[in-house]
């Protein structure tokens, strides 16, 4: 039953579903455009317990504390620094929470024994194998000319996937901008923050600046509002000159983060979008993570869904015996609704983030101030708690081994036993 599997991206998502693979018996290779793992990204949010039993499940859960970000409270200032309002992390905080690229790391440490990585390339094209009318596989064309057959391919190649636009059709059909842009990159922690954010908002504009790793470096992030535009997402020189001229002179810490912006070691930009999909697989083709269901980096809720749905397409395609058309239908019926109630969490935050006029600005301030006496002060963080939670996750490890008679250790990846005949 072992089958040949071929996955786009190795951010989170893919190596997530890579583990999971490796445990059900399949073959894995994992292509990714970027030279190297990228680094990068402001922290991710794992809440609830599906979150926290995959991760251990995984192995994962404590290499993930020993690194987690402790960011404390998130204080508002004005152009002076002078503080307005603060907000506690417990309001808004999840059960851990680290730097999207320690993540990335940890993932790709975990899976690198048994995964094939193939880093700078890409798909450039995928033909459908069939053998007297039936579907035998997948032929994959790199851009670097290589060629190689595969019984699956998976898009976990993000909001821009590749492999979406080759299977699924254009981008523009399936990405839907939320009216915000975002650039995160990292810088020294010159104003000395502890354990922190500090943020800045003007009218279509936030700025905000937190301590990372263990203060020993900060997180520039900058979120404002325009229309989607055409600019490169290869052209990092272009992105940075759009920052410089949106940002320049707002007052508080901006000029000077983007004065630091070009020695930065890393640059994340893109649009703050969703994916909205009627489905996510075709044919011997699945989607997985922001490449399927992106519901956009202000959700809080990215990471964690490509993770469970990771759990939950190996899963399928282990009960499945195989059979990626029953696996696949099942994936995306386990996913629909929980990738619906990620989604809603990702419209709402990206309302109020970026306040659109002084008003409005004002008003978030007083509500910020207020929130940490406010008796429902705790609301928010159990409704976001309850869209991570609202999903059934089924023992796949379990079933599988009822059906094929072998037993597999639902914590350990090695086969433990094989049952007397
Ligand atoms: C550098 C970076 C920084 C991020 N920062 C944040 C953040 O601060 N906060 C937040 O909430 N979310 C952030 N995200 C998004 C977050 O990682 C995802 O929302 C979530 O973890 C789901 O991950 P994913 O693996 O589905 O997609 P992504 O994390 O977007 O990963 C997609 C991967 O596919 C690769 N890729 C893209 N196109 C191709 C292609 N054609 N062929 C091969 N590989 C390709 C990309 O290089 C990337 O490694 C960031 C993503 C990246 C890549």
């Amino acid at each position: 039953m072992t089958k040949n599997i071929l996955i786009s991206g190795a951010s989170v998502a893919g190596p997530a579903l890579a583990y999971w693979l490796h445990r059900h018996g399949h073959s894995v290779t994992i292509v990714e455009k970027a030279t190297g793992l990228r680094d990068g990204g402001y922290a991710v949010d794992f809440r609830g317990e599906a979150h926290l039993r995959i991760l251990r499940e995984m192995g994962v859960l404590d290499d993930i504390r020993r690194e987690q970000t402790h960011t404390g409270a998130m204080v508002y200032v004005n152009a002076n620094g002078k503080k307005l309002a603060s907000m506690p992390a417990d309001l808004f905080a999840g059960d851990v929470e680290i730097l999207r690229g320690d993540l990335a790391r940890i993932l790709f440490e975990k899976t690198a024994p048994y995964t094939r990585y193939v880093f700078g390339d890409s798909i450039a094209r995928m033909d459908e194998e069939r053998v007297a009318g039936e579907s035998t596989g997948v032929t994959v064309t790199f851009d670097s000319g290589a060629v190689g057959r595969y019984d699956l391919v998976i898009g976990a190649d993000g909001l821009h996937s590749g492999v979406r636009r080759l299977a699924f059709g254009p981008e523009e059909d399936h990405v839907s901008h939320l009216g915000l842009y975002c650039a995160i990159f990292t810088v020294p922690n010159h104003l000395g923050i502890d354990h922190a954010g500090l943020a800045y908002t003007t009218p279509g504009k936030v700025v905000t600046m937190y301590s990372a790793r263990e203060n020993t470096e900060a997180k520039a992030v900058f979120y404002f509002g325009a229309p989607l535009t055409d600019i490169d997402r290869r052209d990092v020189a272009a992105q940075q000159r759009l920052l410089a001229e949106t940002f320049a002179g707002n007052g508080w810490e901006s000029d000077r983060l983007l004065g630091m912006m070009a020695d930065a070691p890393d640059f994340y930009f893109d649009s703050v979008s969703q994916v909205r999909m009627d489905g996510w697989t075709r044919g011997r083709v699945a989607l997985l993570g922001d490449a399927a269901y992106c519901p956009s980096s202000l959700s809080g809720m990215g990471t964690g869904l490509a993770m469970v749905a990771a759990y939950v397409l190996a899963g399928e395609l282990a009960e499945a015996g195989g059979d990626h058309v029953v696996a696949f239908a099942r994936y995306e019926e386990a996913m629909r609704e929980y990738v619906a109630g990620c989604q809603k969490q990702g419209q709402g935050v990206a309302r109020l983030m970026v306040p659109e006029n002084r008003v409005i600005a004002w008003l978030l301030r007083q509500n910020y101030k207020l929130m940490p006496y406010l008796p429902g002060k705790k609301m928010i963080a159990n409704s976001v708690r309850k869209t991570a939670e609202n999903i059934a996750l089924k023992d796949y490890l379990v079933r599988r081994s009822s059906q094929t008679g072998t037993i597999v250790s639902a914590s350990s990846p090695a086969v433990i036993a094989n049952p007397p005949a």
